[in-house]
């Protein structure tokens, strides 16, 4: 193994906060930037921390990316637009997911510039606004996505050997273990990446470094435990039972990525094991459509028990009575659609896409359910729905909730308080140091208090910006 003598580790985003992420590692005078993700809040604070990457990124001599979420992988172009010209390296599965995710968030920074620009035409002084970037800029990062096998090792800095393993969190998601010998010893420094459940349906539970000196690791429910996955598909025909009664539709927000093909899967599930009885299921996003393709095209990231059902009943994320939407004529059919029947459409939290046009239309009908199953952000309509608010605001109409609001929580693609200690207690007992990122300061110092106290390891909360060397 080359010898380095330098390392040290930059926490350039995701620091004491759950988006943005982009961490930094300084190999000698070499650049690894793990992740690239968009900030994602308050309009002009995003956009002024999307477009100004921070000097130490826009140096990377190469990336590693550790899953297809936007908040991960969304600020690639914006990398390669400032100049980047090496290699972005993940999996094979992130690489095809990541081609989908990017071209679709590039459509949505023009046609947000064009909005603004159009309301703003009249306005004395208005500087025409220029999107975060184009679907060419986009094209550009992807031709840069290298993949690769979990397992197989890889250079991408002198010196530097990394290896992806399983994250369990969505579609081909990993942790990079980095290996590098430095003055005489051998040290192994860890990116978590996301962390999902274990026994999430589809995906292979995380898979934690058998071994490592450094630990970044997220700490998104630092402090909180979720309810058993066991309870997801009881959850759901229930729900879906309750609605089938009083004949309406079921209005179904989710987010493109995992958590609708997770639910396609539980109700393909249901239906097979005959404790369903089926009705039309419509995935009205053309996203999640196109997302759904690349899930079919990698069987190799699938647990044995998708595998055996692929075995026995064909494809895990298609039956008889569901209907992908891709065209908006077909979406706008939903409108005059009888119940009961399922509707499954983005966005996650409701304030943008096709799902907005479907609340609009069955909010004030009682025979209808609403459910949610992803986490809800602040000021989302998403977020006044679980709120039980009694009215809420849809494209500027002020509309009743006749419809039943269902919660259903037991869906979360983030490992708890209990799994991130798992997790953290497998990287063994040699650990010089957890870095605890990706999380809200008080869930952050949960973690970082629990990993102390439980696993008496050392444990610290980045701040932004902060660097710290590693010997
Ligand atoms: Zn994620």
């Amino acid at each position: 193994m080359a010898k380095v003598e330098r390392l040290r580790l930059t926490f350039l985003g995701a620091a004491q906060t759950v988006t943005g992420s982009m961490h930094h590692l300084t190999v000698d005078d070499r650049h690894l930037l793990v992740d690239c993700g968009m900030y994602q809040g308050k309009r002009k604070e995003a956009s002024q921390r999307n477009r100004n990457l921070p000097k130490l990124a826009s140096a990377a001599d190469a990336v590693l990316l550790t899953h297809a979420h936007i908040d991960h992988a969304g600020n690639l172009p914006t990398l390669c637009k400032r100049g980047f010209s090496g290699s972005i390296h993940c999996t094979s599965a992130t690489a095809d997911l990541s081609r989908a995710m990017l071209l679709d968030s590039a459509r949505i920074q023009e046609s947000d510039a064009e909005w603004l620009n159009r309301k703003n035409a009249e306005t004395p002084g208005w500087e025409e606004v220029e999107p975060l970037y184009t679907e060419e800029d986009a094209e550009a990062a992807i031709e840069r996505l290298e993949p690769h096998a979990y397992g197989e090792e890889f250079e991408p800095l002198p010196g530097l050997r990394v290896r992806f393993i399983d994250a369990g969190h969505v579609l081909g998601s990993a942790s990079a273990v980095c290996d590098v010998g430095m003055n005489g010893h051998r040290r192994r420094i860890v990116f978590s990446g996301d962390i999902g459940r274990r026994q999430l349906p589809i995906l292979r539970d995380p898979t934690p470094p058998e071994h490592a000196d450094y630990v970044l690791m997220e700490s998104t429910y630092g402090n909180r435990l979720h309810a058993p996955i066991e309870k997801m598909e009881e959850q759901l025909l229930d729900v879906i039972e309750s609605a089938r009664k009083r004949g309406g539709k079921i209005l179904v927000p989710s987010f493109a990525l995992e958590r609708t093909q997770e639910i396609v899967f539980a109700l393909n599930r249901l239906i097979k094991a005959k404790r369903l009885r089926p009705l039309p299921v419509y995935v009205d996003s053309p996203l999640a459509v196109n997302l759904t393709e690349v899930f079919r095209r990698h069987p190799e990231c699938y647990d044995l028990e998708t595998i055996g059902f692929g075995k026995d009943h064909g494809d895990p994320f298609g039956f008889q009575l569901l209907t992908m939407v891709d065209s908006v004529d077909e979406s706008k059919k939903l409108n005059s659609l009888a119940g009961p029947a399922i509707i499954i459409s983005a966005s996650g939290m409701c304030e943008a896409g096709r799902i907005v046009h479907h609340l609009r239309n069955s909010i004030e009908d009682p025979k209808n359910t609403i459910v949610i199953v992803g986490f809800q952000a602040q000021h989302t309509l998403g977020r006044r729905l679980v709120e039980h608010s009694p009215t809420v605001k849809i494209f500027g109409v002020e509309r009743e909730v006749r419809a039943e609001v269902r919660v259903l929580n037991a869906f979360s693609a983030h490992a708890d308080r209990d799994e991130l200690l798992w997790w953290a207690e497998k990287c063994g007992a040699q650990v010089r140091r957890f870095f605890q990122v990706h999380g809200d300061p008080d869930q952050c110092e949960a973690l970082a208090g629990h990993v102390r106290e439980r696993l008496g390891r050392a444990a610290h909360v980045p701040a932004p910006g902060e660097s710290v060397d590693l010997d």
